[in-house]
Parts: C-alpha cells; sequence; structure tokens
C-alpha cells in the first residue's frame, strides 16, 4: 500500500514535472488542469485529482485551470457545477479567473471536425450505434469499415455541416476519425468524434445538436488553454495514442502531454458518481451531502476538516498501481487534525441520572474544565455542577464483569474535574426493571478529582449537570458498506452489502451549557466519545444538533503497530 507513518508519499508526476523543469521544457512552464465533468458531486478521489493538479502548479509556480468537462447535455446541470465550485473552494484552492468550460470550445472544436474532413482523417459515417459496436470487432478481430469510409470529402463537409444544422435526427449519423480499423487498440478504430442530441446544454442552450466526444474534446481543449501536464487516471491509458492522434491532426497551438495515475480507491466505500446517484435517487441516504457520503459535501457536513484530507491526499502518494486505502488512514487524519484543534467538552449520549443525596439540593457550583489538554492556549472553562447530573448508561453496570472498572454497586469513581462520587444504590423502573437512576454520595473532600489521602480510583466518567444540561440530538454514524469492496461477493450488486445500522440517531442526549450556542459546522471532542460538529443545515442556536464526525479509536496506530510487530 502507497501510505506512510507520516509525511508525504512518493509522487511519480512530480518527478517527472521536474525532471520536465530541469531540462527546460515548455519554456519552464507548469499548466495543469482540473476537469469535473457536472454530472454529481466531487467525491474523495476527486480530491487526490485536485490535489495533485493544483499541487503541483502550487509547488512549481505553475497554474492549474479548473474546466468543467461538459460535453455531455443529457446528465449535466448547473447544480453540480455549483456545488462543484464549493467544493473545490472548500478544500483551499483557488483558480483565480482561470474558470474554463468545454462547451466554450463548441465552434473550435467544430471548425477542427471540418479541418479533420478536409484533410480526409475524418468521415460522416451513417451506421447506427449498435452497428458502429458490432463492426468494431474484438481484442482477438479486426474491425469492418463503415460503408461510408470512402464518402468523398465535399459530401462529408456537407453532411457535418447539415448535421450541425440540425437536419438529422438523434443517432442518425456520426462523425468518425479515419485512422485504423485493424488496430489492436480498440480506441483506434474509427472513434466516433461528434454524435446527435437534440437536447438543451446547460450553458449553450440550444445553439448545438452536435456534441463532441470526450476523447475527442479533451486533447483539443488542453491544447487551446496550453496544458503542459494532463493527468488522469489509469483508464485513459489506451486512450492516449487517440489524445495524441487528435492533437497530431489538427491544427492546435500548443502541444500538451498526457498522464496517468492510479485512481483511488477507497475501503468500504463506492466512489464512481453513477453508483453515488443511485444511493441519493432510491434514498439509501438523505441526499450528495449525507454525512455517510465519500462525497466532500457530505464529508463537510460530517465534519472532516478540509486541512485532513489534504493531509490524506498527500499520505497516500501518487502511483500507478491500484489499490485499495484503508478508511482508517483517513480517520486517522481527521482524527490528527481535530485533536489539536476541537476544544473538549462533556455531552452524556445516552443519559442515565445519578442523585448526588449528601449534596445540598439547589447548590450549584462552577467547576473549571480544560478546553484542550494539547494546546494549554485553548484556556479553561466553568461547567455547572450540581446535586443532580446525568452520566452515559454504558458507564454503569449492576452486575460488572471482570474488566469493567467503571461505576457499579458500592464502587466509587471519578466524575472529570469534579469530585468523586460512590454508587449507593440503584433505583430501577417498577414497569420495566430498567434502571432508572442511581443514588449516590460525593466526597467534599476530592474537589477537582483528586482526593487528598492518595486514593485512587478506576475509571473517570464524563458528565453534565442535569438542570442546565442542552437537550440534544446526536447522530452516530458507522460505515456505509459493510464489505471493503462493496457488492465483491454478490457479482457488483453493490447495494447489497449496504450496512443497515451506518446511522444511529440519539434524541435524548444532554450536554454541558457551552454547547448551547454552538455555530454550525463548529466541531468539539465530546470526551470518550469522539469528535463532533454542529449539524450544518439542522443544527440552530438553543438546538443543537451533533453529527459524529469519528470516534476516538485509532485503529489506524493499531495497524501500523501490528504491521511493525
Ligand atoms: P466517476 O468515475 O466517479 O464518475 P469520473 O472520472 O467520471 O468519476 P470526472 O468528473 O470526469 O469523474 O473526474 C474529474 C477528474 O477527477 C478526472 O481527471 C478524474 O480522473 C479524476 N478522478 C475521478 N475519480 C477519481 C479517483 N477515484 N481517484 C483519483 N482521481 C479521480
Ligand atoms: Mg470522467
Amino acid at each position: 500500500m502507497a501510505t506512510t507513518d507520516s509525511g508525504p508519499a512518493p509522487n511519480f508526476i512530480r518527478h517527472i514535472v521536474e525532471e520536465d523543469l530541469k531540462h527546460g521544457k515548455n519554456d519552464g512552464r507548469v499548466v495543469t488542469r482540473f476537469p469535473p465533468e457536472p454530472n454529481g458531486y466531487l467525491h474523495i478521489g476527486h480530491a487526490k485529482s485536485i490535489c495533485l493538479n493544483f499541487g503541483l502548479a502550487a509547488d512549481f509556480h505553475g497554474v492549474c485551470n479548473f474546466r468543467f468537462d461538459d460535453t455531455n447535455p443529457s446528465k449535466e446541470e448547473m447544480e453540480y457545477v455549483e456545488s462543484i465550485m464549493a467544493d473545490v473552494r472548500w478544500l483551499g484552492f483557488d483558480w483565480g479567473d482561470r474558470l474554463f468550460f468545454a462547451s466554450d470550445y463548441f465552434e473550435q472544436l467544430y471548425q477542427y471536425g471540418l479541418h479533420l474532413i478536409k484533410t480526409g482523417h475524418a468521415y460522416v459515417c451513417d451506421l447506427t450505434a449498435e452497428q458502429v459496436r458490432s463492426f468494431r470487432g474484438t481484442l482477438t478481430e479486426p474491425g469492418q469499415d463503415s460503408p461510408d469510409r470512402g464518402r468523398s470529402i465535399e459530401e462529408n463537409l456537407d453532411l457535418f455541416q447539415r448535421m450541425r444544422a440540425g437536419e438529422f435526427p438523434d443517432g442518425a449519423r456520426t462523425l468518425r476519425a479515419k485512422i485504423d480499423m485493424a488496430s489492436p487498440n480498440l480506441n483506434m478504430r474509427d472513434p466516433v468524434l461528434y454524435r446527435i442530441k437534440h437536447e438543451s446544454h446547460h450553458r449553450t442552450g440550444d445553439a448545438w445538436c452536435i456534441y463532441p466526444m470526450y476523447d475527442y474534446a479533451h486533447p483539443l481543449s488542453d491544447a487551446l488553454e496550453g496544458i503542459t501536464h494532463s493527468i488522469c487516471t489509469m483508464e485513459y491509458e489506451d486512450h492516449r495514442v487517440l489524445y495524441d492522434w487528435a492533437i497530431d491532426h489538427c491544427p492546435v497551438p500548443f502541444r500538451p502531454h498526457q498522464y496517468e495515475f492510479a485512481r483511488l480507491n477507497l475501503g468500504y466505500t463506492v466512489m464512481s458518481k453513477r453508483k453515488l446517484l443511485q444511493l441519493v435517487n432510491e434514498g439509501h441516504v438523505s441526499g450528495w451531502d449525507d454525512p455517510r457520503m465519500p462525497t466532500l459535501a457530505g464529508m463537510r457536513r460530517r465534519g472532516y476538516t478540509p486541512e485532513a484530507i489534504r493531509t490524506f491526499c498527500d499520505r497516500i502518494g501518487v502511483g500507478k498501481r491500484e489499490n485499495l486505502v484503508d478508511l482508517a488512514l483517513l480517520e486517522f487524519c481527521v482524527r490528527e487534525d481535530l485533536n489539536f484543534r476541537a476544544p473538549r467538552v462533556m455531552g452524556v449520549l445516552k443519559p442515565l441520572k445519578v442523585v448526588l443525596v449528601n449534596y445540598p439540593e439547589d447548590q450549584v457550583e462552577e467547576l473549571e474544565a480544560i478546553n484542550n489538554p494539547e494546546d494549554p492556549g485553548q484556556g479553561t472553562r466553568p461547567v455547572p455542577f450540581s446535586r443532580e447530573l446525568y452520566i452515559e448508561r454504558d458507564d454503569f453496570m449492576e452486575e460488572p464483569p471482570k474488566k469493567f472498572y467503571r461505576l457499579a454497586p458500592g464502587r466509587e469513581v471519578r466524575l472529570r474535574y469534579a469530585y468523586f462520587i460512590k454508587c449507593e444504590e440503584v433505583v430501577k423502573d417498577p414497569v420495566t426493571g430498567e434502571v432508572a437512576e442511581l443514588r449516590c454520595t460525593y466526597d467534599p473532600g476530592t474537589r477537582g478529582g483528586y482526593a487528598p489521602d492518595g486514593r485512587q480510583v478506576k475509571a473517570t466518567l464524563h458528565w453534565v449537570s442535569a438542570s442546565q444540561a442542552v437537550p440534544a440530538e446526536v447522530r452516530l454514524y458507522d460505515r456505509l458498506f459493510t464489505q471493503p469492496v462493496p457488492g465483491e461477493a454478490h457479482g457488483g450488486d453493490f447495494k447489497a452489502d449496504l450496512n443497515p445500522a451506518s446511522l444511529t440517531v440519539l434524541t435524548s442526549c444532554r450536554l454541558e451549557p457551552s454547547l448551547a450556542q454552538a455555530a454550525p459546522g463548529s466541531f468539539y471532542q465530546f470526551e470518550r466519545q469522539g469528535y463532533f460538529c454542529a449539524d450544518i443545515k439542522d443544527s440552530a442556536p438553543g438546538v443543537p444538533v451533533f453529527n459524529r464526525t469519528v470516534t476516538l479509536r485509532d485503529a489506524w496506530a493499531k495497524l501500523q503497530q501490528a504491521r511493525k510487530r
């Protein structure tokens, strides 16, 4: 796996750029681009590409163009354009005035099409999509020429112009490159360059009814923008000859080069936009920004920080070999970032009432709690303490097994920043038999959580004072899928591996009063429970809703230790 404990991992594209600069290639210019298709929200895989392209530009005094690859009107929408821009900005990258749309080049690309026809390198073909496919041949058999391959230049020009003018219905004709129907590379067997689609485009409206294919539009857009390093994922490796063919046969102002790297695959995650769209449309998640989604919008809502995601992208490195990155590494990066930044607070997720029978009624005292032990500069805050408290239901057991050190009948524990308390009596619900309340005593001599006589306790619990606590909803998340490669054991049916327990909503949580006014999007460590973030959509001052970003259990560190052993 291309991962290391800390620090950035190898990045072979960076070495290519360094070499190019050393040899004075492209007059020392570095121009990259990030070319999303606006047909879905960005995901963590796109973040790898964004960090790579914008990162190289930043590190080598270059520029990175932000280009929407909007050549297919059927699946593209303005909503996606806007979300993609917001996500790139959120991730921390600035494209300045370098925002481009492939659709801005439609006229130029059309002119290149005419040029290809005039030079004998393209022809109009009347075969249906199905026929084109069956004429293409296979990996072991050559394809067959289209009956239209020999059309005269004049006839091709006439038909292509009439395709543009809207004279033919969808699918009636295509413009194809005239390359080699026997090429061992299927992409070179007279690929389609243009298709007819009488559809409105989100930017060009009804100006066009023919649309260029990706393999044609992409290299030419790169050339028009003077891209020096056109970086894409490995599945385009076999398309590179076609990329170069388009550059070689059109009178372009610049010669870009394509480089391929391995896409990011993340365990327990699906990353294809088609699959993510299905999850959204079929209601398996609440939307593209559901905190369980691997989208940047989902991760933002979950409480992942842009810094953590960028660090993750550095640590996974850039190589050519496909691999599956452990989700634990991403969570490790999130935890590491939040550890220094998130203030500590106390919040009880599943409350159990505790009454301190020897504590004065109506008394409330303020105890001092540390905001962040990792960063003394964050200071302290007062937390109220009184006779009635809540502790975590899981922190009490009536009949504790051997290794349970927390509260139990007759046992003493420490309340964080407060006092030692001892459980004297268990009150049960007369109907259900469930533990309803604990009656405890506190030791007034242990204020601050330490006994002057040196007496030790085995557990420290978090708590909140009942009458000052803020009721809140808290949402806990687990992996969206139960298998590292969703669908692997079900012939690709990834939904068969959906985790039915990926979301737990807790509605009776009690938080310390400092959280009442938590700003949407602000993050905290709830002591012993993990990192949490006030939901940017549903949380409001006075009625907080928190998402658990990540637990405190560091699965990644454990894994690293196990590997070293
Ligand atoms: P998907 O397969 O998820 O639908 P895509 O490749 O079709 O993604 P684009 O909008 O074309 O989506 O992607 C924009 C850029 O992001 C491309 O350069 C693409 O190579 C890159 N990219 C997409 N997915 C990943 C990934 N998992 N890892 C790294 N880069 C990716
Ligand atoms: Mg793509």
